[in-house]
């Protein structure tokens, strides 16, 4: 490596190793700190983001960058080394964008704001939130207007999860798949054969259930000596390095299937990031890449691989074991009550058909916040008419509607969308896995993930964070992203089980 890359590398190291600091000091927030430690987490939280911002955007930062940019110039664009430097000049451009104090503050108000939403939610009062939303929303607008945009301003905020993709993508995929949703859910409802959904519903001891996702997730490949599961209010993973990989949970003693699925989901995550590539730690190109590539991971172990019938002939006798009451059930009846679908409140519970209508609604009511075409304190009401139209269901409190997500609270605005990004991504990729691995299905009954886990680190995790998304769909599965297989997938597996 020549000597001024070197020289940037070795100075990003120390930021991305205070960025992992920051995760840590994240994770413990969400999950063991003391409620009153807030204030002082908050401050925490902005000191530190307010160094890493300085330490990124100073002089120093801008010399050594063009100094290894020069070095760069005659190195093959698609080297580790010419991508390092091209991605450390684009979080530079952006971050050079937003004045130190300006971080400082949204950062402030992102910790602040989750400890609003905690209290809102659990007294069920979005008035109580409301205030704080705004001045969220405000911050966003402002961030929005500094990193500039051409097409609208939602696509200067999405352009920070997932690159290179616009408000007019987010729209196209919607056009494409909302009709389709909704008319799948309807023939759905009007099914002659409809599903049982009682058997993983019951009293199911909470301890049996960690236990039973505990052993899941390390039969599915999720190294344990570098990571750990633990509970919190809103199931996310949290990483600081490839060594250090944190995935959380939530447990309902009623529905045995919330704790095993979330497991799944938060794992698909976590397995991504301890992937990414040995010689990439602690520079830049290590992790994901986006957002939806993230997601595309934990939906596809979550739905493609653990809502499938071959997964669900393997695992039913393994969960029968930690929780007995499942005796009376069979695995077709386990596959066919954890694929039930049906109109919910809550998104991280909604079934594969209906999930991308509660994107889809939230992408509008952002969208409505932005351009001053809703009012905050309408918020609660929107939501509940969007409810009523897309799903015919209208919550009957704010904590089961408008205030059922944690990613406001936090600022993270223009986000949503990549979770349906992720939902196709993650079908057009396991079509291309499947087709390299004919004898998938067996194995996977089997409980032998070996060709997934395989698969995904060779096509995706590998590349850490060095491609972007629209390069990483295409590099893995030859062509740039299509609904179809998204579509194709929903349509074969529920016209099987609701014999449309
Ligand atoms: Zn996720």
């Amino acid at each position: 490596m020549s000597e001024n890359i070197q020289n940037l590398r070795d100075y990003f190291a120390r930021i991305v190793r205070m960025g992992e600091t920051v995760a840590t000091l994240f994770w413990d927030q969400q999950t063991y700190m003391p409620v009153g430690a807030a204030h002082a987490r908050a401050e925490q939280i902005s000191v530190m983001s307010e160094l890493i911002h300085q330490m990124r955007t100073n002089d120093t930062a801008y010399n050594l960058l063009v100094k290894a940019e020069a070095e760069a110039g005659s190195l093959d664009p698609d080297s580790d080394d010419a991508r390092l430097v091209a991605l450390t000049r684009k979080h530079y451009d952006r971050m050079t964008k937003l004045p130190s104090e300006f971080v400082a503050e949204l950062s402030r108000q992102q910790a602040l704001g989750h400890e609003v939403w905690v209290a809102a939610r659990k007294e069920n009062d979005f008035a109580k939130f409301a205030p704080t939303l705004e001045r969220i929303f405000e911050l966003t607008r402002q961030k929005a207007e500094y990193f500039g945009y051409k097409d609208h301003i939602y696509s200067a905020l999405l352009d920070e999860y997932e690159t290179d993709t616009t408000y007019t993508d987010v729209v196209n995929v919607f056009t494409e798949m909302k009709p389709y949703a909704v008319s799948l859910a309807h023939a759905i409802a009007g099914s002659k054969n409809p599903v049982d959904a009682s058997p993983i519903s019951g009293d199911f001891d909470i301890a049996k259930q960690r236990e039973l996702t505990l052993k899941v997730v390390e039969k599915l490949g999720f190294d344990f000596h570098c990571g750990r599961q633990d509970e919190a209010a809103h199931p996310f993973c949290n990483n600081a390095s490839r060594y250090d990989v944190r995935l959380t949970t939530r447990f309902d003693r009623k529905y045995m299937a919330q704790a095993l699925y979330a497991s799944l989901h938060e794992a698909g995550h976590g397995m991504y990031e301890q992937g990414s590539p040995e010689r990439f730690e602690g520079t830049v190109l290590a992790g994901g890449t986006s957002l939806g590539v993230h997601e595309s991971q934990s939906r596809m172990w979550e739905n493609l691989v653990g809502r499938s019938r071959n997964f669900c002939k393997w695992v039913f006798p393994i969960v029968k074991e930690y929780l007995p009451q499942m005796e009376n059930t069979t695995a077709e009846g386990f596959y066919r009550a954890v694929n039930k679908v049906e109109p919910s409140f809550i998104r991280v519970e909604a079934d594969e058909v209906t999930y991308n209508l509660h994107i889809l609604l939230r992408f509008e009511i952002e969208c409505g916040l932005l351009n001053g075409e809703i009012a905050f304190k309408d918020v609660p009401e929107v939501w509940n008419a969007k409810m009523q139209e897309y799903l015919g269901i209208t919550p009957s409190t704010d904590s089961e509607g408008c205030l059922q997500d944690v990613h406001w609270s936090e600022g993270l605005i223009g986000y949503f969308p990549t979770y349906t990004l992720g939902n196709l991504i993650s079908a057009q990729m396991f079509h291309k896995l499947r087709t390299a691995h004919p004898n998938l299905d067996a194995e996977i009954e089997q409980g032998n993930f070996t060709s997934v886990l395989g698969w995904l680190r060779e096509n995706v995790h590998g590349y850490g964070a060095k491609f972007f998304p629209r390069e990483v769909v295409l590099k893995a599965t030859g062509e740039p992203l299509n609904s179809k297989y998204y579509v194709d997938y929903l349509n074969n597996k529920f016209s099987d089980i609701y014999s449309l």
